[in-house]
């Protein structure tokens, strides 16, 4: 099985012709409410990828905003353990898109700081665990050192952007980075593969944006093409490919299938509105990748 430990929110998602600038207002279009946050993306991710059961250790507010949330991990399939806070809401945020696909995102974590070291599951069964930086580093931390100890695998996805101890990178098998978050980990190296191999961990995945994805795996590189779509909304494709990316690799897969796997259905999610809502399902990148 596949556990990811990280963050839920629900997103309140606005389009408009342009993100505005400090200061500015604009007039959006077509108000929705989707279930978001990069850990509950993931495991949803993980979880219509196929290959592995997946498991997801949240935090929750006791409120309404919880509700949507729990029915779409449970939709997609994810064994949800729930930490129900009674202090804190439910993390919420706030999204806009820019008709040219871009985003600007504000974040109340709300419960999602509420996980404790205390809170993670028996790992027994469980080939990898998956964590993200929008839940509290020490506990990250924690959890990174008790998969570790019970001989499981551990992906971290290093978002948002942030410089970390060495003691949680020694911990972690697979990270998983964008070119910002490779800057704040590994400085500017000059080069994105000089970057990657700067940093102890064992594989390294970078993801480019439209154009794809660079994976130092060892001392080996690998890039892999991104597919071409015609982006919407790039919310959740960084998570879309964490998540497929895990489930392959836990469902016996080789790298370089993993990586192709990861890069069409987070270019697939990039053609839908909303977050977990764009997250394709086995079936739907199968038949992408056969076009
Ligand atoms: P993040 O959203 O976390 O910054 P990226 O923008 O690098 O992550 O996107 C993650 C992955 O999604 C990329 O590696 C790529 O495979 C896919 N992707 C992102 N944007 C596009 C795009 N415009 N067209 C096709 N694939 C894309």
């Amino acid at each position: 099985a596949v556990l990811v430990a990280g963050s839920a929110n629900l997103d309140f998602v606005v389009r408009a012709s342009h993100v505005p600038r400090p200061g500015e207002t604009v007039l959006g279009r077509g108000f929705v409410t989707a279930p978001g946050g990069k850990g509950a993306n993931q495991a949803v991710a993980c979880a219509r990828a196929g290959g592995a059961d997946t498991r997801m250790l949240l935090a929750l507010g006791d409120d309404a905003f919880a509700q949507p949330i729990e029915q779409s991990l449970r939709d997609a399939g994810v064994r949800a353990h729930v930490v129900r806070s009674a202090a804190l809401p439910t993390g919420t945020a706030f999204i806009c898109i820019g008709d040219d696909a871009e985003n600007a995102i504000t974040v109340a974590p709300g419960a999602n700081a509420a996980l404790t070291e205390a809170d993670l599951p028996p790992l027994d069964g469980v080939a990898w665990l998956l964590l993200q930086l929008e839940t509290p580093l020490d506990v990250v931390a924690g959890y990174a050192r008790a998969a570790r100890a019970a001989g499981a695998k551990v992906a971290l996805n290093a978002a948002p952007a942030q410089a970390l101890p060495a003691e949680l990178l020694a911990q972690v098998d697979l990270l998983i980075v964008n070119e910002g978050e490779l800057a704040a980990l590994a400085g500017d190296r000059g080069g994105i593969a000089a970057a990657a191999a700067a940093l102890d961990v064992p594989c390294v995945a970078v993801t480019l944006g439209a154009r794809g994805c660079l994976v130092r795996d060892g001392a080996k590189c690998h890039l892999q093409p991104a597919f071409a779509v015609a982006a919407l909304d790039t919310t959740a494709a960084g998570d879309t490919f964490c998540g497929v990316l895990v489930a392959a690799l836990a469902g016996g897969a080789a790298l370089p299938e993993a990586l192709r796997r990861a890069c069409a259905a987070s270019a697939l999610a990039c053609t839908r509105l909303g977050a977990q809502p764009s997250i394709p399902t086995r079936g739907e990148v199968d038949a992408f990748l056969r076009q």
